[in-house]
């Protein structure tokens, strides 16, 4: 067994690539915004696509990349409106709403832990009903850190206090994990498949876990 549910009471939970399947925000940011883009500024797709490659790396980790204010303003779209044009791709991952009713079961406090922006939990959210699992909402706009930041982790322990050993975190991304680990957080999971038409995800030092049934038991 990978940690004892004895020794836990608390579960933070990262939302896309975790709960929801990432195929929506890859396809969203790497398919959908370049054909928006380039309609709106006269480019042809390949364009686009380089420009666009080039802002996304220089917002990557920071908290900009997750704001959906900043891409509205910076590519000059209505980027909710563009997520609603493609928001039948948004879907749950495998076993999660069971998981959740799992941990409901057991007692454990359950929070969602997310750099995604209000707007975009907003839109998930009405999409899919997994807002009436959480305990809490948390996402770090309202921090100001994004979870790869070391920063973050004190930040959120002032709003939602937690012991690093009886907590519980699970996210799709390395360095956000990096983060919690450096912190102190003890019990931590990666996901193997967070877009289910991408490639397994390799690590050599996280559990990446298959299906959320593992860890239900
Ligand atoms: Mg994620």
């Amino acid at each position: 067994m990978l940690f004892e549910w004895s020794q836990i009471d608390r579960v933070f939970l990262d939302l896309d690539g975790t709960l929801l399947d990432l195929h929506f925000d890859n396809h969203f940011w790497l398919e959908h915004v370049p054909v928006r883009y380039a309609e709106k500024h006269g480019l042809d797709h390949a364009q686009a696509k380089q420009i666009l490659h080039g802002k996304y790396s220089a917002a990557s980790n920071s908290l900009n990349w997750y704001c959906v204010e900043y891409w509205s303003r910076e590519l000059q779209l209505d980027i909710p409106q563009l997520k609603h044009e493609v928001a039948d791709r948004i879907s749950v991952r495998p076993s999660v709403e069971s998981f959740l009713q799992y941990l409901h079961m057991h007692g454990k406090r359950v929070v969602l832990v997310t750099n995604a922006h209000s707007a975009s939990i907003a839109i998930k959210m009405n999409k899919t009903g997994l807002d009436r699992h959480f305990d809490r909402i948390i996402t770090s706009h309202e921090l100001g850190y994004a979870k790869e930041q070391s920063a973050f982790w004190p930040a959120l322990r002032n709003v939602e206090p937690f012991d690093v050993h009886r907590t519980l975190f699970i996210d799709d991304n390395f360095q956000v994990l990096d983060a919690a680990r450096e912190y102190g957080i003890k019990n931590l999971l990666a996901i193997r498949k967070p877009d289910s038409r991408g490639a397994d995800k390799q690590h050599e030092s996280y559990v990446l876990l298959d299906s959320f049934e593992q860890i239900m038991h």
